[in-house]
């Protein structure tokens, strides 16, 4: 296996060392692709930038003004599963899953830079966290093996451009579910439920999102967690960026007075950083969902079913335990209940 890493010219970004753990390495960009895997490892790992110039179609005509304040019901209501699963390596024919199963990998979109969720480990070259351990298992339903996949590395603006222009299967990427998105995209059933809070310097008065007025508040572009910031805090000196960890970066610099996203997100940051602190409580509901293409709703039933197996066999607290429970510190919560529309 030959593995070949490349930093991009321009994204690489060094922290004023002393703030940064150890383990605080992907706050640049990192391509990385392992071509020729053998089976030792991913079959097909192949992370790449070639998403990022992804173009989706364009979206319906009435869509972007309608998204502005669609609403659409329960969004996080999915397609129920049909019937039991079939045997891996065993897809229906005449469906995307036996599609994919053809292929021999499946194709997914994930953040690399969100440690927790989905991140390159630097240590063994491999992506993971709890997003990747959802994809893997699904990646056990198709082909019995977790490690057919291959990851393209997105950023959180991509996440509905990819599955629109189908360069992806599914997307696992901290994604909040809601009516705008549900438009674009369709969701499975929420397999994490995070909330919006707020992390400052641990030297810093802030003690909520009361204190954000007049104050530099960063998230990523094309994410639910800046308008919200928007919204709630209109006083509040809004400061975009393209990935999670610029976040970290800029308040690591000083450019900002707080980072704002979802305190799954957050989690990694302060276990990356611990000159930092999550303060306030929750103020929004994130419930994460994996984005499929609309063509496929027999996918995103699989998928469902897939969910329900991790949630009802003991999986999911595991896979919880073994990322997140690592700094809360607290025994798995009980899976999120899946929603049904049909
Ligand atoms: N759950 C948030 C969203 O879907 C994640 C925020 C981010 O991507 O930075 O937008």
């Amino acid at each position: 296996m030959s593995a070949r890493i490349r930093r991009m010219a321009g994204t690489a970004r060094s922290a004023s060392i002393g703030r940064l753990a150890a383990l605080a390495m992907p706050v640049c960009m990192v391509a990385i692709a392992l071509a020729g895997c053998g089976s030792t490892s991913d079959r097909a790992l192949r992370v790449s930038l070639s998403a990022l110039e992804a173009k989706a179609p364009p979206a319906p005509a009435s869509s972007a003004s309608k998204a502005a304040n669609a609403t659409c019901g329960d969004p996080t209501a999915s397609l129920r599963p049909r019937g039991p699963l079939p045997a891996p390596g065993h897809m229906p024919s005449g469906t995307f899953m036996r599609t994919i199963q053809d292929r021999g990998r499946l194709v997914v979109g994930v953040d690399q830079n969100t440690l927790l969720l989905g991140y390159l480990n630097p240590f063994n070259g491999q992506i993971e966290g709890f997003d990747i351990d959802m994809l893997r298992q699904l990646a056990t339903a198709i082909f019995g093996d977790p490690n057919a996949i291959e990851f393209k590395a997105i950023s959180s603006a991509q996440r509905i451009p990819v599955i629109r222009n189908q360069s992806v299967d599914i997307v696992a990427d901290a994604m909040t579910i809601n009516c705008e998105r549900a438009e674009q995209v369709s969701f499975t059933t929420v397999y994490y439920e995070a909330g919006q809070r707020i992390m400052v310097p641990s030297n810093s008065p802030v003690r909520g999102i009361g204190d954000l007025a007049g104050r530099k508040v960063c998230a990523t572009v094309g994410s639910t967690s800046i308008e919200n910031i928007r919204k709630l805090v209109p006083r509040a000196i809004p400061y975009p960026v393209p990935l999670r960890t610029d976040c970290l970066v800029a308040l690591q610099e000083g450019k900002v007075d707080a980072i704002s996203t979802d305190d799954a997100i957050l989690y990694g940051f302060q276990a990356q950083d611990p000159y930092t602190k999550i303060v306030g409580p929750r103020f929004s509901n994130e419930p994460y969902g994996m984005a499929i293409n609309k063509r496929h709703p027999e996918f995103v039933r699989f998928v469902n079913a897939v969910l329900e197996r991790v949630r009802g066999d003991g999986t999911w607290a595991s896979i919880y335990e073994k990322w997140l429970g690592r700094v809360t510190h607290a025994p798995a919560p009980a899976p999120p209940r899946p929603h049904y529309r049909d």
